[in-house]
């Protein structure tokens, strides 16, 4: 048995919770979440490794009614769902190119120190639970992670689905995600993964 995919995967496309810390229980959220999922003929009920996580669950033919583009090979061993309930940063390309506080409008990526305590905060709060805001060092206004504006995509939270292969929901399957969840979602796309 070959463990090639049949074709390249194209990506993962993260539809992350705009909660950085999710105020529900994430739990029941992933609960409801698969159960709907399951019962839409998106993903099989089993749980299998996708590609990281124990957690996985390979799609169905439902999955090609929600996604924009191309089709996932829904075939591969390498193509389906997971979800992470823990802190998690995820990113469409590894450089940021801006982050600007929506309250000075400086770019915290133009200047070396400034970069620095950014990551530095998110990587706190990632790996030791640390908060979940920056305090700008421009104007020194406490920030959410979320509220700062970036030039690529990224996202923040503890609850995130991954959806292998896919290149876009539609907006249809977006906005009953985000009533099914309970919170609004933002989408990151990350190629080749
Ligand atoms: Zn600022």
């Amino acid at each position: 048995m070959s463990y090639m995919p049949k074709h390249p995967i194209y990506g993962a496309l993260h539809c992350i919770a705009e909660q950085t810390t999710f105020k529900g229980n994430r739990f029941d959220a992933v609960e409801k979440i698969l159960s709907w999922l399951i019962k839409e003929n998106i993903i099989k009920p089993e749980k299998c490794i996708v590609r990281y996580q124990q957690n996985g669950h390979r799609f169905l033919e439902g999955i090609k009614k929600v996604v924009t583009g191309d089709f996932p090979d829904i075939t591969s061993d390498y193509v389906g769902l997971e979800y992470n309930t823990e802190r998690e940063t995820y990113f469409s390309n590894p450089s940021l190119d801006y982050i600007l506080c929506p309250n000075c409008k400086s770019d915290l990526e133009s200047n070396e120190e400034h970069e620095d305590i950014f990551w530095k905060a998110l990587n706190q709060w990632r790996i030791h639970g640390g908060d979940e805001f920056v305090h700008c060092p421009v104007c020194e206004k406490k920030v959410l992670f979320h509220a700062f504006q970036f030039g690529t995509g990224c996202g923040f939270s503890d609850l995130a689905f991954t959806f292998f292969d896919c290149r876009g929901l539609t907006e249809v399957f977006q906005a009953e995600f985000e009533r099914q969840l309970g919170c609004p979602v933002r989408l990151v796309v990350k190629h080749n993964v």
